[in-house]
């Protein structure tokens, strides 16, 4: 066995390590939501695991340094600097993005790709990925969303179903901690929860309403990655119960949401199994055209510019959707020159995401005597009433509608009435009229022409070819907005607001960040490229459960299902490795 010895430093990180290049079963690429579940889950069945991650390393507790700041310490009360804003006008539009969480999310011109149409690609590069920094929100797909594509002709078959992917759902849901009602909602079914966040006064009138004029309709509390009451499994883990901060995205000093950095990867790492290397961006995947399998990766260390190939018997590629598509498609041999196991052509395509554009809001008179006390991290959810049991609308897929409602500052306080001292101190301690919001995250279609690819002038610091986003909304998308805008008007209405106010933000895609698809699963190796256990179906020792693998993108937020995925192709692939398959 040979021995490579690796130094690298950086200011923010030092140590030496020796790294025996085969002397791992497993490796993860990518750290975050979807990596933490595969490097849980494979350390846990005894398996050796190596996880690859391109970023600096963040720690649990110690590397949150704006987690307790009240606003009075940021410079700029939160805001970044007008030359940060003029910089990076691309991250400074991402959700959550502020000067208390800039440090987990990548700087427009660090990490360059080409947008051969407006794509806004939102990244976050350091151990936990953008599982810092994400909403939390985790329902369940319905079985509808998973036959829908085919059913109704706007995409293939998936080759999983919601009952099989169903107790993965409760396998993951139990170690996260997901909170939510019962509701028995078909569109979007019942999960292991922690008991719900409550309503509002004025989200109960929205939910009483929205049932009184709408049989189909169901306004319920959010279902959040937030530990409402932590189980033993939670205390386990070191986490505890949620403070209602809402402070999440700067890292969670008590736990109290799921990240991978306060979870899965601590989780892994107790079982002795886990070495996370950071600094390492995984160039390519090496391809044996003896064995036929995958052999190892090839990474470079961001400290020494040092090629380092790692050898394993398993590689799971969790780098997140896009990168995921790069790597592979930048893993070229002479048996794969267009990307490993892509003989169809395919890779790189049905590239989709979810769309965000419509929202709406309106003022609601009354309950003037009523406040919340904390604030509540989850958003209550109006699960998809579109095409459900039959194809209605003259657009394909639905939407969940994510809801609201807050009390605005004392209405006095205007810019045409500018107050300062005592006067203004009183007009900001006042609360004003309620207010409610809601906003569309709706399904798209998956297309060959919307598509990423690699650069064939254009190469990174480390030599590797920069990602091409070709991808853009159709008429499809924009059907469904004009519908979700009317939909919610009228609603609005119903509830008994008035100021309603209706919008299309016409956001470039990838400012939901939930990009999906490019090696999708699929039934047949001509058309798919995973199969029904995220494998590349011509190299089975690569294993893809991230965004890239989605075959198509339903209306529910998608991370909880990359987590059920990935646990369930992990435990596959352990199988498969003890029985001398893999
Ligand atoms: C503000 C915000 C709100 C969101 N809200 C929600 C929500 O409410 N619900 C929901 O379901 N989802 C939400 N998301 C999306 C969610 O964060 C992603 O779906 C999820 O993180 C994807 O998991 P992943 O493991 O694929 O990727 P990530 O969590 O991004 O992890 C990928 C990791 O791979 C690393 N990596 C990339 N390339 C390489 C390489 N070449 N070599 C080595 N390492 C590499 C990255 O540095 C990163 O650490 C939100 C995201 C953001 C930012």
């Amino acid at each position: 066995m040979t021995k490579l010895v690796v130094n690298y430093s950086s200011n923010r990180y030092q140590y030496s390590m020796a790294i025996e290049p085969d002397s791992f079963d497993a490796i993860v690429i990518g750290s975050g939501i979807s990596g933490g579940w595969a490097a849980k889950e494979l350390c846990e069945k005894g398996l050796k695991t190596l996880v690859l991650e391109r970023g600096r390393n963040v720690e649990h507790i110690k590397d949150y340094p704006t987690a307790h700041m009240p606003p009075w310490e940021f410079e700029y009360r939160g805001r970044m600097s007008k030359e940060f804003y003029d910089k990076n006008p691309l991250i400074s539009k991402a959700a959550g993005f502020g000067a208390d969480t800039a440090h987990f999310f990548v700087e427009d011109d660090e990490h360059p790709y080409v947008q051969e149409k407006p794509f806004d690609w939102i990244r976050g590069y350091q151990v936990g990925g953008k599982s810092l920094t994400w909403g939390r929100a985790c329902q369940r797909w319905s079985d509808y969303e998973f036959k829908a594509p085919h059913k109704y002709g706007y995409g293939i078959e998936w080759p999983i179903t919601y009952e099989e992917i169903a107790p993965w759902y409760s396998h993951v849901e139990k170690f996260v901690g997901v909170c939510g009602n019962k509701d028995g909602i078909e569109a979007m079914p019942d999960g292991e929860f922690l008991p719900p966040f409550d309503f509002s006064c004025v989200e109960q009138h929205m939910s009483d309403r929205i049932k009184e004029h709408y049989p189909d309709r169901y306004l319920v509390q959010g279902r959040w990655a937030q530990l409402s009451e932590p189980q033993e499994i939670h205390s386990e883990q070191g986490r505890g119960k949620c403070q209602s901060r809402n402070l999440c995205m700067r890292g969670c000093p008590f736990g109290g949401y799921f990240s991978s950095v306060s979870s899965t990867l601590p989780w892994a790492k107790k079982t002795g199994n886990l070495t996370i290397r950071p600094f390492s961006v995984v160039h390519s995947i090496l391809y044996d055209e003896e064995t036929g399998k995958a052999s190892g990766v090839k990474v470079i260390d961001t400290n020494t510019q040092q090629e380092i190939i790692f050898k394993a018997r398993i590689i799971f590629v969790n780098a997140s959707a896009l990168n995921t598509n790069l790597i592979l498609l930048n893993s070229r041999s002479q048996r794969f020159p267009n990307g490993l196991g892509n003989d169809n052509g395919l890779m790189g395509k049905y590239i989709c995401f979810h769309l965000y554009r419509g929202f709406s809001s309106g003022k609601i008179e009354g309950f003037k005597d009523k406040y919340v006390y904390g604030k509540n991290p989850t958003e209550p959810i109006l699960a998809n009433y579109r095409n459900l049991k039959e194809q209605e609308m003259d657009y394909v897929g639905g939407f969940t509608t994510f809801c609201g409602a807050h009390r605005a500052r004392e209405d006095k306080l205007t810019e045409s009435d500018v107050q300062i001292g005592a006067d203004f101190k009183h007009a900001i301690s006042e609360p004003g009229d309620w207010h409610m919001y809601m906003y569309m995250q709706g399904e798209t279609i998956p297309k060959k022409t919307n598509c990423v690819y690699l650069s064939t002038e254009k190469k990174d610091q480390w030599g590797i070819p920069l990602l091409v986003t070709d991808v853009g909304y159709d008429e499809n998308d924009d059907k469904m907005v004009a519908d979700f805008l009317e939909q919610s008007k009228e609603m609005l209405e119903k509830i008994g607001c008035t100021e309603i106010n209706v919008g299309d933000n016409k956001q470039p895609p990838g400012l939901d960040i939930h990009e999906m698809g490019g090696v999708r699963m699929g039934k047949n190796p001509k058309d798919s490229l995973l199969n029904e256990w995220n494998q590349l179906y011509l190299c089975k020792n690569v294993f893809v459960t991230d965004g890239a693998c989605m075959t198509s993108t339903g209306n529910q937020s998608p991370s909880i299902l990359y987590m059920a995925l990935t646990a369930r192709a992990a435990q596959y692939a352990a199988d498969q490795f003890k029985k001398g398959k893999l």
